[in-house]
């Protein structure tokens, strides 16, 4: 894939970028691994006072960030915007918390005849992140805030079609204050990341991608015995109950299966319906759907906007002209249009089987899909029939119903009565082909950092006695 700003509202190249050199990549190695050395003897006090400054930064230089990544991959200006505040807060948290989240934490040191036991969290070193375009400031931020905060360094290969959005982001930090190297926007293809995850001076991986990217990464990371989070796609079911808000839901359901131009990990996908409600809420989100506008991105009236690529429409399409050739029934849209740009207009399609592509696949734009089923069980079956397990949301105002589906639904992530999002406070991340390992809270910060068991006894010659010699 080429490195390039491509605007898919138009289809015009900006902008492309010669990949960096191998020599020019094990520079920006080398540079991580000393930053490293440096970056974590560094106070919590300082590492949080550059963090805020990076804030301080986003949230200055909001409007044009925003612009950039609404040329690059099409996401609507207010999205964006949207996009640059939460970065800025997810940075500011972490500033806040970091020192709380890796304090040493005692242990019962009597049970272990020792004067004293606690476990430390260190940070590892250089970790790469290989990185989607969906979300091209944020997922990157996610990362990036918790990891530079405990102490590691950053070595961010960014998807090829975000450039710009990559380079600021290297840019943000080093204004903020950070010393060079801490972290570095490496302009490579996919075909590089082997070389440089295999470098002894790497010591992990976060990728946030497709579940083919999952998987390759994983492979090179098994071999090199490194570790991985991995953040992959989703096909999020959103499950209608007879007694759920129908106005309410058919509202939400068409934010969560549109935003972000229905490019999005957790978008719920699959709508699936209580048959004594499905004809009213199929004809409210189908109307919901339908009176959505499309267009310029950069129009404040614009709600969805262009897909980010013509390969990812061409594929969006590909998966509703087969469901109808299926015998799916198309309820709005599902037509291609002509013309510049990648747009697609929102489509409801209903009547699916699991000969269809659709069924069991993931489908990254503004395209849902509608079950009708007759009972808790059936709805469960349905909503955990797939190979994804990222989000899932229901829809009820039954408290035990509310509570079976906490359960019993098999995702990272449960949303009662609401769509599913990613907050700091709240680890995020999926379960069976949606990846493994988590995201933001205490627990993303801890993902790079060595969990270290520290047992202090009393300096006699007895001491360690009684433990096991393992
Ligand atoms: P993608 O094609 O997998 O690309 C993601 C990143 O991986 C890019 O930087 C890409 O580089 C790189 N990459 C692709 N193939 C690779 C390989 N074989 N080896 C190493 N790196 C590779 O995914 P996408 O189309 O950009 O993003 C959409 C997917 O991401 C969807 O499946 C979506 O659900 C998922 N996603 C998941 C989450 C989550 O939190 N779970 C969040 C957002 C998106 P190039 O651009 O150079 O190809």
């Amino acid at each position: 894939m080429p490195i390039a700003t491509t605007n898919p509202a138009t289809g015009q190249v900006l902008k492309s970028y010669e990949p960096m050199s191998t020599e020019q990549i094990d520079a920006a190695i080398e540079r991580a691994d000393l930053a490293f050395r440096d970056l974590h003897r560094t106070t919590l006090a300082q590492r949080a006072q550059w963090m805020n400054a990076a804030a301080d930064l986003l949230d200055a230089e909001r409007d044009e960030t925003a612009r950039l990544m609404t040329t690059e991959m099409g996401k609507t200006y207010a999205a964006a915007k949207a996009e640059v505040t939460k970065c800025a807060t997810a940075c500011r948290f972490y500033a806040a918390n970091a020192e709380r989240m890796l304090a040493d934490e005692p242990a019962d040191a009597a049970a272990v005849q020792a004067k004293r036991a606690f476990v430390r969290y260190q940070p590892i070193g250089a970790v790469l992140a290989v990185m989607p375009w969906n979300f091209p400031l944020w997922q990157v931020m996610r990362f990036a805030a918790p990891a530079l905060m405990a102490g590691n360094t950053g070595l961010l290969k960014h998807a090829s079609n975000v450039p710009q959005t990559a380079l600021y982001l290297e840019d943000v930090f080093r204004r903020a204050g950070f010393p060079e190297g801490a972290f570095t926007t490496l302009l490579v293809g996919s075909d590089a990341v082997d070389r440089i995850l295999s470098d002894p001076r790497v010591r992990a991986a976060t990728l946030t991608g497709s579940e083919g990217a999952g998987r390759s990464i994983a492979q090179i990371a098994g071999r090199e015995l490194k570790k991985t989070v991995l953040e992959l796609g989703g096909s999020d079911p959103f499950v209608v109950m007879p007694s759920a808000d129908l106005d309410r839901a058919a509202e939400v359901a068409t934010t969560a299966r549109c935003q972000n131009n229905g490019q999005s990990c957790i978008a719920a996908k699959r709508f699936i319906v209580h048959t004594d409600v499905f004809d009213a809420f199929a004809g409210k989100f189908a109307a919901n759907m339908a009176a959505l506008r499309v267009g310029d991105p950069m129009d404040a009236d614009t709600d969805v906007g262009p897909l980010a690529s013509e390969s990812g429409r061409d594929e969006i399409d590909a998966q509703v002209q087969d469901a109808v050739a299926h015998g799916a029934t198309v309820l709005c849209g599902g037509e291609k249009p002509t013309g510049d740009g990648w747009f697609y207009p929102p489509t409801v399609v209903t009547d699916l089987n699991p000969q269809m592509r659709m069924w069991a696949e993931e489908v990254f734009g503004p395209v849902a899909g509608l079950y009708r089923v007759s009972s808790y069980g059936e709805a469960v079956a349905v909503a955990n029939g797939t190979p994804f397990g990222l989000g899932a949301n229901a829809w009820t105002t039954d408290p035990a119903e509310q509570e079976r589906f906490a359960t019993d639904l098999d995702a990272g992530n449960v949303f009662v009565n609401g769509m599913t999002t990613s907050y700091p406070e709240l680890p995020f991340g999926g379960v069976k082909n949606s990846g493994y390992g988590r995201e933001l809270s205490a627990l993303g910060m801890r993902e790079f950092c060595n969990t270290k068991t520290v047992w202090v006894g009393e300096g006699a010659a007895t001491a360690g006695a009684g433990a096991h010699a393992e």
